[in-house]
C-alpha cells in the first residue's frame, strides 16, 4: 500500500465519488487542511469535521473579491454522486456569485466534494471560507435567483441578439434614472406620438 494513501489500517480507502475506482490519496492542497485527491479526475474530499477545524483557526471571514479570475478550468460532471464515506446520496448546492458549478455536500457526514479546481476558483475570490454558509437556504435562495436570471438572459439574447440586447439594456438602464420614465415609455410605444 502506498504510504500517501489514507488506506491505512483503521479505514479502508476512499474511492472517487466520481470515477468509482481510484482511491482518494491525502493532499496538502490548502495550509493545514487535508483534502483527498483522486489521480484521475482531480476531485477533492474534504472532511466536514476538518472543515470547521480549519475555519476556526483561518481567522475572521475574509472579504469576497471580485476582481480574480484566473481562468481555472472547471469541470461539472452531470451526475449524483453519494459520499464516499457514509455512502448517503450527496446534495448539490449552488454557489453563485458569478459561478455556474455546483458542490456536493453529505448531510449525514457533513463532508464535501469539489470537483477539479473548485476550491482553487472559491479561493481566488475568498469564497473559500463560506461553505457553511452555501449549505444554507438563504445563500442557495440568492444563487438560485442569480441562476435564473442569467437562464433568462440567455433567452432575451437568442430573441434579440446581443447587440439588440446590449442596447435595450442600455435604454432600460438610463430609462431607470428618468423622473419621467412613464412619459418617455409612452412617447416610446405610442403608434405615432404626434398623432393627438
Ligand atoms: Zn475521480
Ligand atoms: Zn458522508
Amino acid at each position: 500500500m502506498q504510504t500517501n494513501s489514507i488506506g491505512t489500517k483503521e479505514r479502508a480507502a476512499l474511492k472517487c465519488p466520481v470515477c468509482k475506482s481510484p482511491e482518494l490519496r491525502a493532499t496538502d492542497l490548502e495550509a493545514g487542511l487535508t483534502f483527498f485527491n483522486c489521480p484521475e479526475c482531480r476531485g477533492n474530499w474534504l472532511r466536514g469535521a476538518q472543515y470547521w477545524k480549519w475555519l476556526q483557526q483561518h481567522g475572521p471571514n475574509l472579504p469576497q473579491r471580485s476582481d480574480q479570475d484566473s481562468g481555472l478550468s472547471l469541470v461539472e460532471p452531470d451526475i449524483h454522486i453519494d459520499c464516499p464515506e457514509c455512502r448517503f446520496r450527496m446534495v448539490k448546492y449552488l454557489v453563485g456569485h458569478g459561478f455556474s458549478f455546483t458542490i456536493d455536500h453529505c448531510e449525514g457526514c457533513k463532508g464535501v466534494w469539489l470537483d477539479r479546481n473548485e476550491w482553487e476558483a472559491l479561493r481566488e475570490r475568498n469564497l473559500h471560507d463560506d461553505l457553511n454558509s452555501m449549505f444554507t437556504s438563504f445563500w442557495q435562495d440568492a444563487a438560485e435567483k442569480e441562476a435564473r436570471k442569467k437562464r433568462l438572459e440567455r433567452i432575451y439574447v437568442s430573441r434579440f441578439g446581443p447587440h439588440d440586447y446590449a442596447e435595450i439594456e442600455r435604454v432600460r438602464a438610463w430609462l431607470a434614472t428618468r423622473p419621467n420614465k412613464q412619459d418617455l415609455l409612452a412617447y416610446l410605444t405610442d403608434k405615432d406620438p404626434f398623432d393627438v
